[in-house]
């Protein structure tokens, strides 16, 4: 195709590029250049559009894009302010040749037809559709294409000037106009274009997408905002101030001592519940959830007294005596306060019940000045008591640890765990690993109660464990304590506490004054010694308790001013007296001994019955026997038979007769191999008609060659013969040791004599 030159009035533009096929208004200040338009519009209304490189003054060629577009004059206007509005269409790409030397007012042009001739035919229609397909595509993705643009598409069938239309119609910038605009080539046109409109396809789907995720979000907050409202009115309607509640809880969680991960999580929770249906049970079980967390100590605690000097003030202002036990503590304390361990081992204070075990614990709390909580142990056969139950079971509740630990409102309280010896385990899990958890110092920085469902830190807890029995105690429970003996009471012991201690408490308790109660030392010892039977105090103190009240009442109603309580007048409070010294069975019986048996709960006397009657050989044991005593039983017996001949017993005496032994006394089974001298002595009795002496006490553990092994739990034994009123008492020999640690007081008046084998006990037992 020939290339015309032609000269036409020029419009210079910046930052537009005039892609043909649009239409544009342009504002014009230069008298000369709207002249020229014109002039123009005589004619064939037709001006070139160039656009700028650079803004400079003088136009010269180089300052303008090669490339620009012939346009055609649609309408010129004057406007008010002198200055011209131009609207133009832009028709079809030229190239300058020249610009004038007049300011570039004119310039010569060559148009650039689009060479679609070079295009096969096939092809052409293939790109054709293609791009109208994609701008199709892009009317869909992207909002503001104008949809007359879409129809008119359609009509034309030329290559160049659908690109062109489309370009026209796709919002782009300028530096991509003016690059598809100097494109000359069609084919090179339209692959540019598509590449401009699959980047717009993409580009508006990924920002539709995050747009519609923006929405989503800004909806539901919408539309929480407004339920919320709806609900806080309807509360109002019903009168009820629930969402102080709420505001209540982030309060406390503001003011809360704890981490930032448990303050996420309770945020999280409080969150959760303005979520749920708030008369739901559901919100019920949430809100005490939250109150529980709210109330736990987490990184709360309290400071503690390391003084030893006034922590052994303080035990001793609160016990008598106990000075064993109060070394054992001070020396614990000691190390605990040098080694600045928060927890450290654990005591685990052993004894009968009312001896102070726990009052001791609570002394030690007050010594440290720390917060003290009880949690008692006895009785606990579900692991969930001690873990918690999980928050799906209805009425689910933490643990007993958790709960300590949330009274106590420190994270380093003293913790007691009362009777660590009567948790048992059953098919609801393993209370004692829970326990061994709680108490391991490696484990139980994270303990984890179930129903909290967040690691609680039990490491900075001073735990102290009561227990009666030692034996009781679960084995790897038992090996992680330090144990700390307290043993029974003597009355003399007894009386001073009860002097010094108890009668003190109990006024307090019941509001009297010395001067208008006394409890005089006669009447003191006679409590002890009538009126309770125990190896601590606490019948002691629940007795003395009973004759303020009576005193109290009586002096408020005005019978009396002063009261004096002594040994005369004390059954007028407290009744007949409960316990005679024991006097009975003192004589001497056939086939009845008395032993002596350690219980968790004191020492205690037993009497062992033996019968003989014609029979086949059976040995049969009835009677509060545990079975390690039935095994003594035995060996006592295999004894006697091997020393037969000695007591001239027939030799087919065991095979003609039946053997009964019976221990009738006493509700706390007595095990242990402690009465196996006494059975045998029992036995043999029966068996050769020879009585026992009724004064006599005895224990001892028999081997089968009759050789006597010593036992335990001496100084109970002791006490309990010397309450029962026996003075002597044959202890085996290897305890001799342990007989001289017993106090003066208890030994006084007792005539303890040491056996070494059977033959020993049954010269003295037997009276012949
Ligand atoms: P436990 O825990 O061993 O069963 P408690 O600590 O409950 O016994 O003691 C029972 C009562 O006896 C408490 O009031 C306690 O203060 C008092 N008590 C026990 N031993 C002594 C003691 N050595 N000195 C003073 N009071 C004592």
């Amino acid at each position: 195709m020939p290339m015309s030159t032609r000269t036409l009035p020029a419009i210079i533009v910046k930052d537009a590029a005039l892609l043909p096929g649009l239409i544009v208004n342009f504002t014009i200040i230069q008298k000369k250049v709207a002249k020229a338009c014109e002039e123009s519009l005589k004619g064939d209304g037709l001006v070139f559009v160039a656009s700028q490189k650079e803004p400079s003054e003088k136009i010269t060629k180089e300052s303008l894009y090669e490339i620009g577009a012939i346009s055609l004059i649609r309408q010129i206007n004057k406007m008010p302010d002198k200055s011209f509005q131009v609207m133009l269409e832009s028709k079809i790409r030229a190239r300058i040749v020249s610009v004038d030397a007049d300011g570039g007012f004119f310039v010569d042009v060559e148009e650039i037809p689009d060479n679609e001739e070079s295009l096969d035919r096939i092809e052409k229609e293939a790109m054709l559709r293609h791009i109208r397909e994609l701008f199709f595509e892009l009317s869909n993705v992207k909002p503001g294409i104008n949809s007359n643009s879409l129809k008119s598409l359609n009509t034309i069938e030329e290559l160049g000037r659908t690109i062109d239309l489309i370009l026209v119609n796709t919002p782009l910038p300028y530096a991509v106009r003016l690059e598809c605009l100097e494109i000359t080539d069609v084919r090179e046109r339209y692959e540019r274009a598509v590449t401009i409109l699959n980047d717009e396809i993409q580009v508006a789907r990924v920002r539709n997408d995050l747009n519609r995720k923006v929405k989503e979000k800004v909806n539901k907050n919408q539309r929480d905002y407004y339920l919320r409202e709806e609900m806080d009115s309807i509360r109002k309607e019903l009168g009820e101030d629930a969402l102080s509640e709420e505001q209540e809880y982030r309060r406390e969680l503001a003011e809360l001592t704890a981490s930032d991960e448990v303050k996420a999580k309770i945020e999280k929770e409080i969150n959760r519940l303005s979520t749920l249906h708030d008369g739901g049970s559901e919100a019920q079980v949430e809100r005490g959830y939250i109150e529980t967390l709210l109330e736990m100590p987490w990184d709360k605690e309290s400071e503690d007294r390391n003084d030893i000097i006034a922590a052994k003030e303080i035990l001793d202002r609160d016990h008598f005596g106990l000075e064993k036990v109060k070394d054992r503590i001070l020396e614990f304390l000691s190390v605990r306060t040098l080694t600045g361990k928060g927890g450290g081992p654990i005591i685990c204070l052993i004894g009968p019940p009312g001896t102070g075990k726990t009052s001791i614990a609570r002394s030690i709390a007050d010594a440290l000045n720390k917060q003290y909580v009880r949690v008692s142990l006895g009785g606990v056969r579900d692991e969930a008591e001690i873990r918690g139950h999980r928050r799906t079971y209805v009425g689910a509740m933490p643990g007993n640890i958790a709960n300590g630990l949330r009274q106590a409102g420190v994270k380093n309280p003293l913790m007691l765990l009362d009777e660590i010896d009567k948790v048992s385990s059953d098919y609801k899990g393993d209370t004692s690993s829970a326990l061994l958890e709680v108490l391991d110092s490696e484990q139980n920085k994270h303990f984890r109660d179930h129903y909290i469902g967040i690691p609680i830190d039990l490491s900075e807890v001073m735990f102290v464990a009561t227990a009666n029995s030692a034996g009781d105690i679960p084995r790897p429970l038992y090996d992680r304590m330090e144990i700390i003996e307290v043993s029974s009471y003597t009355e003399n012991e007894k009386f001073h506490i009860g002097k010094d201690y108890l009668i003190k408490k109990q006024f307090e308790k019941n509001g009297l004054q010395p001067s208008k109660l006394t409890i005089n030392d006669a009447a003191l010892k006679k409590i002890i010694s009538s009126y309770t039977r125990e190896a601590g105090v606490r019948e002691l103190e629940r007795k003395i308790g009973e004759v303020c009240r009576k005193a109290a009442r009586s002096i408020l109603e005005g019978k009396e001013r002063k009261i004096v309580v002594n040994g005369k007048n004390l059954s007028d409070y407290l009744g007949k007296e409960k316990y005679k010294k024991d006097t009975a069975a003192k004589k001497d019986q056939v086939g009845i001994a008395r032993g002596l048996a350690w219980t968790p709960v004191g020492g205690d006397t037993l009497s062992i019955e033996v019968n003989i009657m014609p029979g086949k050989g059976v040995v049969e044991l009835t009677g509060q026997m545990g079975d390690v005593m039935k095994e003594s039983a035995m060996a006592g017996i295999s004894y006697i038979r091997s020393v037969a001949d000695k007591y001239k017993i027939d030799k087919d005496f065991f095979e003609k007769n039946d053997i009964h032994i019976h221990i009738p006394e006493g509700a706390v089974p007595k095990d242990g191999p402690s009465a196996g001298i006494t059975m045998a002595t029992a036995v043999l009795s029966a068996v050769t008609k020879i009585p026992v002496s009724g004064r006599i006490a005895m224990t001892g553990e028999i081997t089968l060659r009759g050789r006597v092994l010593p036992v335990g739990g001496l100084k109970e034994k002791i006490l309990a013969a010397k309450s029962a009123g026996i003075r002597r008492v044959l202890v085996p020999v290897e305890n001799k040791p342990d007989i001289e640690d017993i106090s003066e007081e208890i030994r006084e008046g007792m005539d303890i004599i040491y056996v070494t084998s059977m033959k020993e006990v049954t010269a003295l037992a037997l009276v012949d």
